[in-house]
């Protein structure tokens, strides 16, 4: 049986199995004794599972003296909006993101609106691991307050209409094929969309959790969404994994144009527009960098996980952000991963340039990325890590997680799995023979 996935992300789990209702009550019942009290926003994406979860959430919350706010089915990132602009507490998601629907997860959302820091993630764990409740008795009927999905909608749309121009998507009329796989994003999605005066072509927006194919929105899971654009014809087609926070776009041919291209094209528009500081992880496309380079601006590189980037963004004063996964931030919108505002910013620069989107994003430097993994024992795994140090030792190293090597115009990350003894590969070059002879020659210093 898989384990329980416990990460800086949050918590991911196979229903009835690793996560049952008894395991998220004691999440709540955590999270409540370490926000201590005030209002928590409770959200949901759109599994099946999510109802009888969020019975447990607003039970444990309850009982550790918290008042709820529960939003319903929302995207993870209009939780994130809420809890800001409700000036609540704190946040949980019901979400096991784009893991198919046998699984479920929790995140968690600190008072500031984004997710909580590693800091705050381990304090709250040690709370859960050792079972250190305090848990008081409150009215409960008094405690709950619910906001209709319309209103939260509204909320989520204004504020990505108020950074973009509207008028301009407005003119070009586009036709959008949207395939929201039955997620979240169906609750919000297709509204945003008329409102910038789209066509919408719905494709899996019934927001029922039955996933019509596998959530991650990468090539292999979009068929259906590239066959109704080849035969129903469409200016571009938009895919959200279940909670939508990631964002692949579709070509107006039918084909996929991979989820690194949809940051890279988002820093693009905004850095076009305002110079400044970029933050993305070390395993997002180097096009990026080419891209900064282009606008005179900084890009500054961080561990894998959205709040390592929310952070750096933070500090920084970044214009834009994100991760290579379809996950586009714009600081003025919400400091997290917004599918709806990717959607948004990606219309706006198709309408500018005047461009079909396939000619927009051939305007991006091209890289082929490869991805990889090793099976490797926990304990051998700095060794190995050395290894590679000293192979490349004549290239800049960055250590901060696992080790990736910059080779001018390629690269390669190594990462050690902290929940399985597995290390994942990534490689990036001009082609992809080079990047899985990359791949192929760092995996060979892992068997020899
Ligand atoms: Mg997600």
């Amino acid at each position: 049986m898989d384990k329980l996935k416990i990460s800086i992300s949050g918590v991911r789990g196979i229903v009835g199995e690793t996560l049952t209702p008894e395991v998220v009550l004691d999440f709540a019942r955590a999270f409540g004794t370490y926000i201590k009290s005030g209002r928590i926003v409770v959200a949901r994406d759109t599994r099946p599972s999510g109802e009888e979860f969020k019975e447990s959430i607003i039970c444990g919350l309850l009982e550790a003296g918290c008042e709820i706010i529960d939003i319903g089915i929302a995207p993870t990132p209009t939780a994130l909006l809420m809890v800001k602009e409700l000036n609540a507490a704190g946040g949980i998601i019901i979400t096991a993101s784009h893991n198919p629907s046998r699984w479920n997860g929790l995140k968690f959302i600190s008072s500031c609106g984004i997710f909580l820091k590693k800091a705050q993630v381990e304090e709250f764990l040690d709370i859960w691991r050792r079972k250190k409740f305090i848990l008081i008795t409150k009215d409960k009927k008094t405690d709950i307050e619910r906001i209709d999905i319309q209103d939260v909608a509204r909320r989520h749309i204004d504020k990505i209409i108020s950074y973009v121009n509207p008028d301009i998507i407005r003119t070009k009329q586009f036709t959008v094929a949207l395939d929201s796989c039955n997620g979240a994003g169906a609750i919000i999605t297709p509204k945003l969309l008329e409102e910038l005066g789209c066509k919408v072509i719905r494709i899996n927006t019934e927001s029922d959790g039955l996933f019509p194919h596998v959530p991650e929105p990468v090539p292999e899971n979009l068929k259906q969404l590239c066959d109704v654009i080849r035969t129903k014809g469409a200016d571009i087609g938009f895919a959200q994994d279940p909670d939508a926070d990631r964002l692949a776009i579709v070509s107006e041919k039918g084909e996929c144009i991979g989820e690194e291209y949809t940051l890279a094209l988002a820093c693009q528009f905004v850095l076009k527009k305002k110079r400044g500081v970029v933050v993305t992880n070390l395993s997002t496309t180097k096009a990026i960098d080419d891209i900064a380079m282009q606008f005179n601006s900084k890009v500054i590189r961080t561990k894998i996980g959205e709040i390592n980037v929310v952070e750096k963004m933070k500090e920084n004063n970044a214009v834009v952000g994100g991760e290579g996964n379809g996950g586009v931030i714009i600081p003025e919108v919400i400091y997290g991963r917004d599918s709806l505002c990717g959607i948004a910013v990606i219309l706006e620069h198709l309408a500018e340039s005047g461009l079909t989107i396939s000619d927009l994003t051939a305007t991006i430097p091209e890289y082929k990325m490869v991805k990889t993994k090793l099976e490797y024992p926990f304990d051998k795994v700095s060794e190995l890590l050395e290894k590679i140090k000293d192979k490349y030792k004549g290239s800049p190293i960055n250590s901060e997680d696992g080790v990736k090597i910059n080779l001018g115009d390629s690269w390669v990350h190594i990462r050690p799995s902290n929940t399985e003894p597995v290390v994942r590969i990534i490689a990036e070059a001009k082609t992809r023979q080079e990047a899985e002879q990359l791949c192929e020659s760092v995996k060979k210093l892992g068997t020899s």
